[in-house]
């Protein structure tokens, strides 16, 4: 045996639940596709990042025609993490419930907001969270504090803040794992989509791993791709992995697969064998199904008269439409501050010349609609001749346009009349979940409430693929806690 534990993976889930079974003095083996993201004049290049997409991995999948695109995600330790906009939000209490939608009724999950609660606290401690719990209706209880206070806003953001508060909305902090100090020491940009060199975001790599890593017992394994999961009736006997030494198999007695919900579903599927034609832990026909990953529209609100002139932006939210905003009382979603747009920004993502997406993003604020995508059966992740297939059916588009057009308002009341608005393209499924979701009925899902795969006795997952819903939150906080409580519940098992 290589090790006691094997994880695939070393993102928010891989990296999370690695530090939480360091302790247990168990060798904990972690192999990641990716190498270390190290700091160079591309860190805090917007040109390089949107325009020339200098840290995106040579990566194609199809989409349900057959057509080719790139998707926007990263392949470095830390995972998507290294990129992420470091929110680190609890979903609400009523998310674990089942919840009625314009675009139908959310199934639950087999857990409740209480189960999950003590481990949300500790992967606030973890990750170093900056926030406040107060003055948020929708905020579930917490019986911790956060361990930090928030970032600070901008003056223009607090001017932004009072107008929402002016219009009756109850504006907050963001829950924000960045050391804001340490950030700008490097350069003055925002940190979203910005890849982490300096260890001042809260990523996986500089929390979760960094604390597992000083235990000696934990091996990480860069450059080291897991192909194929290798099974005899209810066990992994083996992984097989494509590394700096060519293709080998490494085995142990528990394999915990996190590499993210697109390719984590992949891997099972791709590891169909005789005794499991279908794909390993695929039983129920689940495995890859109930793909999700929100509906987001970025907001360019503007006013030819005035200038924005923050750096980072990226520090209130507001939850007032989270649960009821809709005509019949139902949920709508979050709406967050994005990270600075700035000129190159713009232009990369937008196409527009450089002088016309500078003038537009000097003299705009930017906001983010989320709203809730629901699981849905025929929205999945298939693996064909060797390559992922993405078929992303998006749901709940009704509620979603209605928070956009909210929004609007919102903004115009501001003070920002000209609002422009862009739905995330389906190609950058950044908030990817949902793809072997957690149940208690085999039939309907693929791994159980302790994320043990029904039909596999050895493997465990530890990524957002187990997330039953999407709720209207970024997913990372919930990955980590549901890692922590994994870690706990194999540390107690051995
Ligand atoms: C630009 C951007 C901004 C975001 N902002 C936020 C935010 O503000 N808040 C938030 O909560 N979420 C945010 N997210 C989403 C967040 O990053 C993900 O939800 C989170 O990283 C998911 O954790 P994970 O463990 O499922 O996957 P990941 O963190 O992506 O980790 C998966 C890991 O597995 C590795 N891997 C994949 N396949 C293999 C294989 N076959 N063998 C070995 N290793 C493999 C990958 O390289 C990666 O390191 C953002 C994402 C992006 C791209």
């Amino acid at each position: 045996m290589d090790a006691d534990v094997l994880i695939i993976g070393s993102g928010m889930g891989g990296a999370t639940l690695a530090a939480a079974l360091a302790p247990s003095g168990r060798r904990i083996l972690i192999l990641e596709r990716g190498g270390h993201l190290r700091d160079s004049p591309e860190a805090r290049d917007p040109d390089a990042i949107f325009r020339r997409g200098h840290f995106k991995p040579p990566e194609t999948w199809h989409d349900a025609q057959g057509r080719p695109f790139n998707p926007g995600n990263y392949a470095f330790v830390g995972g998507n993490t290294k990129f992420y906009g470091a929110v680190l939000m609890r979903y609400r209490a009523e998310d674990f419930r089942p919840l009625r939608h314009m675009g139908g009724t959310t199934p639950g999950w087999p857990i409740g907001y209480d189960d999950l609660e003590p481990w949300y606290g500790a992967a606030e401690q973890l990750y170093r969270v900056r926030g406040d719990a107060a003055g948020d209706p929708t905020e579930p209880p917490h019986s911790a504090p956060y361990p930090f206070p928030p970032v600070p806003d901008e003056p223009d953001i607090a001017a932004l803040r009072r107008a929402f508060a002016a219009q009756g909305l109850n504006p907050v902090a963001l829950p924000l794992g960045i050391d804001i100090d340490r950030w700008l020491a490097r350069a003055p940009t925002t940190w979203d989509a910005f890849p982490d060199s300096t260890g001042a975001k809260s990523d996986a790599e500089s929390c979760g791993l960094a604390q597992a890593l000083r235990h000696p017992n934990v091996t990480l394994l860069t450059g080291t791709r897991a192909t194929r999961l290798v099974a005899s009736g209810r066990r992994v006997t083996g992984v097989e992995v494509e590394g700096p030494d060519g293709p080998r198999t490494l085995s142990a007695p528990l394999v915990c697969l996190c590499a993210g919900a697109v390719m984590s579903a992949a891997l099972l599927l791709a590891s169909a064998d005789d005794d499991h034609p279908a794909g390993l832990a695929n039983r129920s026909d689940q495995v890859g199904r109930n793909f999700m990953n929100h509906n987001l529209t970025a907001m360019i609100a503007l006013n030819p008269l005035r200038r924005n002139r923050t750096v980072y932006e990226k520090t209130i939210q507001f939850n007032d439409w989270y649960l009821t905003g809709g005509p019949g009382g139902e949920p709508l979603g979050n709406v967050q501050m994005l990270g600075r747009v700035t000129g190159p920004i713009l232009a990369g993502e937008s196409g527009l010349p450089l002088w016309l997406a500078h003038l537009i993003a000097e003299r705009s604020v930017h906001v983010l609609a989320m709203s809730e995508d629901l699981p849905d059966p025929d929205s999945r992740v298939m693996w064909r001749r060797g390559g992922v297939v993405l078929d992303w059916r998006k749901t709940n588009v009704a509620a979603h346009d209605l928070l956009v057009r909210r929004l609007g308002r919102a903004m115009r009341r501001a003070g920002w009349p000209v609002v422009l608005s862009r739905a995330f393209p389906k190609s950058k499924p950044s908030h990817q979940c949902g793809t072997l979701r957690m149940g208690d009925d085999p039939a309907a899902s693929v791994v159980d409430r302790n994320l043990r795969a029904h039909d596999i006795d050895n493997l465990y997952v530890a990524d957002a693929s187990v997330l039953p819903t999407s709720a209207a939150v970024n997913p990372s906080l919930t990955v980590a806690a549901l890692a922590l409580r994994l870690g706990r519940h194999l540390s107690a098992a051995a």
